[in-house]
């Protein structure tokens, strides 16, 4: 099968008539074999209705529905699994992506060889109070993570296979999935500018809360990319530094009150601070032997992508 269209959705029954239908005129056109996965993340209007009837009519057309809402990276995720194509391409439902982007980004998988191509919306439909925190978002991303994309959270994206085989999406980590790829080893990331429209039907899912738990998510992915599999490597470095300088200062003090007797230690800040810092030295130092520790336990401790094997 050439393509997999996966499109995590959450009430948005106005929407997926036109865009099934939208991508099944594409995809026919251009004779591609194609699976449509459509991942209602627990809806509570008539989305999962309407893809029932939509497949119904096209057996290409296939759907998932979760039980509850578990967010986007969850229905991601799922698909991911599903998907048997060997080119796959996610959308949003709301219809600001285009599926007249499909043929150019699976010809740029194929023939161009990428391993994932991120759509980059270089004019975009949204109001301002959007638009800056993602340009800031986006710069942050690039910066952290060494890709040189414009648009990390582009809903419009298309993958070789065993790119998405190899990768887990979790939590609200859908706005990272090139840095998940990079990390899994797949460097020939492309972009490609992608037309967007201003949303047709219903409102969009995510608040203003979603700039918050971005950067945060930045934090933790840039934290675990790097220290996952050595946490002692960060907590030791930070601890044992914070410990000498505590340290350091306490042999100050002491060695002021052993020279002159009029020195007194506990009016002195260096003291509260001395303390303090070797305090703080400790925790970071335990941190990382509890990390240790439970990476020891994780069951991924010794999980590698293969790519080859010669005779094993
Ligand atoms: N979405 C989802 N689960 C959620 C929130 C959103 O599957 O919990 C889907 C939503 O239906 C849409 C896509 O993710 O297809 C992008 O969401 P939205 O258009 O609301 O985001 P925006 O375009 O405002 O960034
Ligand atoms: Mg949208």
């Amino acid at each position: 099968m050439n393509l997999s269209i996966i499109i995590p959705l959450y009430n948005e029954e106005e929407s997926l008539p036109e865009l099934s239908d939208w991508i099944t005129e594409v995809v026919t056109q251009h004779q591609f074999t194609y699976e449509v996965i459509m991942i209602d993340d627990g809806s509570n209007d008539n989305s999962w209705q309407v893809i029932e009837q939509i497949a119904n009519e096209n057996p290409n057309i296939k759907g998932i529905k979760f039980q509850r809402n578990y967010g986007k990276s969850a229905a991601l995720n799922e698909g991911f699994k599903a998907a048997v194509g060997d080119v796959v391409i996610t959308m949003d439902a709301d219809m600001q992506d285009s599926p007249d982007e499909i043929p150019e980004l699976y010809k740029m998988i194929t023939v161009d060889g990428y391993d994932m191509v991120s759509g980059w919306k270089q004019k975009r439909h949204d109001p301002i109070t959007k638009t800056i925190p993602t340009k800031l978002f986006n710069a942050a991303t690039r910066k952290s993570s060494g890709i040189k994309l414009h648009d990390f959270n582009c809903g419009l994206k298309a993958y070789k296979n065993k790119v998405v085989k190899s990768i887990e999406v979790y939590g609200e980590m859908h706005r990272y999935i090139p840095v998940l790829a990079k990390w899994a080893g797949f460097r020939k990331i492309g972009e490609k500018v992608v037309v967007h429209r201003a949303r047709k039907y219903g409102v969009t899912k995510f608040g203003w809360e979603r700039f918050i738990n971005g950067f945060l998510d930045l934090a933790t992915i840039t934290f675990v990319s790097k220290f996952s599999k050595r946490p002692m490597h960060f907590f030791g470095l930070y601890g044992t530094f914070c410990f000498l300088i505590g340290f350091l200062i306490s042999l100050y003090l002491v060695l002021g009150k052993l020279v002159y007797t009029e020195f007194t230690i506990t009016n002195r800040p260096s003291f509260y601070m001395a303390l303090t810092i070797m305090v703080i030295g400790m925790q970071l130092f335990l941190a990382g032997f509890i990390a240790e520790l439970v990476g020891r336990n994780s069951p991924e401790r010794n999980s590698y992508l293969i790519e080859k094997k010669l005779g094993v």
